[in-house]
């Protein structure tokens, strides 16, 4: 790595001063510019990218180490304090720490009562738990299209899909970008909806100054290794109502009543729950994590900005859009549209294998949800099979086909939200391998291959 930086710098200087290095300046520059997959230096060439998750041991160990010591690894109060202070984070009156964000996607319906019989809406760019939630409740999954410019799911599509079962809508904030938040509300409002927002990779991002897992009747988080505030595995509800609070707690606590300790043998329990309780341990990790998450979210939508500005032009590549309403993104992602025609037919798979030649780190992101095999599976046991008509499920493929998506799925790259924490002249970086492939999409596709 460092012979090759040392070599660069070298060229780079030689051809800024036209000094003779003993190549001809036009090999100098064609080197330069030369894409990694084609032998030229990878644009990045610096060893790794920010590691994730983050770990501090001076700041993040003496409250882990002093939780393990104690003894008291079951729900305590380092969870209750974790709770606290991401309620405050959110700006809820409440806040449960669980197990995962399925589970707390999970929880939430059933505690809204969302069962066999309904029909949940959901957008079909999102991560599979989003679906297996709905599923687990026995309700069934009603996809409804996204808006390819934000990827997130389109409000003008939600009417048309709302039926006498409809019970729920989860927004989805997909890849740390808001849905649009308004008229999801206004719509759910108008046809008495309940909405669960799936904010599990939207830490601390924000709609009209209000950060999102706020502003539906209740939002679901996830705390899982890659996401924003990583703890490996977790999850929380947050909410203002009480009521509901108060029965998510005793869901996942065997159904023992709210405020009953762990450990308690007896057998008060009032309704029917499981166990989704989170340790002690966990809770001091996530602690440590917050403290740094907010810094860490102003980074991220810094440097995406900037990123957005440097590539935004080169033809071909479509960044998102964020909605007039958001205030700030969580940037789990940082997602653009690939178009193959304006890179002289370069695949999407072509132009990613050429990036991560640049060591540019990328992914193609989500496949088709809707057209899944599993949904079909799933409706063949016997509480589907009671619960809804057989037209119903035989013709639930074809009425939740979502062709904006399709497209989406096709198109999309993403990079992954720990190289935004990277430096704004790393941003650069990338957008130079964007740009020396796109200069160079014809020679990369007619490239020979070994
Ligand atoms: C990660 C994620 C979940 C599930 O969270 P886990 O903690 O992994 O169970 C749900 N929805 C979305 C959109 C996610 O990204």
């Amino acid at each position: 790595m460092t012979k090759q930086l040392t070599r660069r710098e070298f060229i780079k200087r030689n051809a800024l001063t036209g000094l003779a290095s003993g190549l001809p300046l036009s090999l100098i520059a064609n080197h330069a510019s030369q894409p990694a997959i084609l032998g030229g230096q990878p644009a990045w060439n610096k060893g790794s990218w920010p590691i994730w998750p983050q770990w501090n041991p001076e700041t993040d160990e003496k409250e882990l180490l002093s939780v393990i010591r104690s003894g008291i690894w079951s729900r305590a109060t380092a969870v209750t304090e974790f709770e606290k202070r991401w309620a405050n984070a959110v700006g809820t009156q409440r806040c449960l720490a669980l197990v995962n964000g399925t589970n707390a996607l999970v929880t939430a319906l059933a505690q809204f009562n969302i069962q066999a019989g309904d029909e949940v809406i959901v957008p079909p760019y999102t991560f599979i738990a989003t679906v297996t939630a709905v599923l687990s409740n026995g309700a069934l999954p009603v996809f409804v299209d996204v808006d390819p410019e934000t990827f997130q799911i389109d409000p003008a599509k939600i009417e048309a899909k709302i039926t006498p079962r409809t019970k729920a809508i989860i927004p989805v904030h997909i890849l740390g970008l808001p849905a649009d938040m308004a008229p999801i509300m206004a719509i759910a409002k108008k046809h008495n909806l309940i909405v669960i927002e799936d904010a599990c990779q939207a830490h601390l991002a924000e709609y009209q100054n209000k950060k999102v897992g706020s502003i539906g009747d209740a939002g679901c988080f996830s705390f899982q290794n890659s996401k924003n505030l990583a703890v490996g595995e977790g999850g929380a509800i947050v909410s203002n109502n009480n009521a509901f609070m108060d029965r998510c707690y005793s869901y996942t606590n065997f159904g023992n009543p709210y405020g009953t300790p762990v450990g308690s043998v007896s057998t008060g329990s009032t309704m029917q729950g499981t166990k989704l309780r989170w340790t002690e341990y966990q809770a001091a990790i996530g602690l440590a994590q917050l403290q740094r998450l907010d810094a860490q979210t102003t980074l991220r939508n810094e440097n995406a900005a900037y990123l957005k500005s440097k590539i935004k032009d080169i033809p071909g590549i479509r960044p998102y859009r964020l909605y007039d309403h958001v205030t700030k993104a969580a940037f789990h992602l940082f997602p653009f549209r690939y178009d193959t025609q304006q890179f002289k037919g370069l695949s999407r798979a072509d132009f990613l294998e050429a990036l991560r030649a640049e060591d540019i780190p990328c992914s193609s992101g989500y496949t088709t949800l809707n057209t899944q095999p599993f949904l079909a599976e799933t409706f063949k046991s016997k509480i589907y099979q009671n619960s809804y008509s057989r037209e119903l499920l035989a013709s639930h493929k074809e009425h939740n086909h979502c062709p904006q998506n399709d497209q989406l799925c096709k198109e999309a790259v993403w990079f992954t939200q720990n190289m935004l924490l990277a430096s704004r002249n790393d941003m650069e970086r990338i957008a130079s391998a964007i740009e020396k492939i796109y200069q160079n999409a014809e020679k990369i596709k007619t490239r020979s291959k070994k």
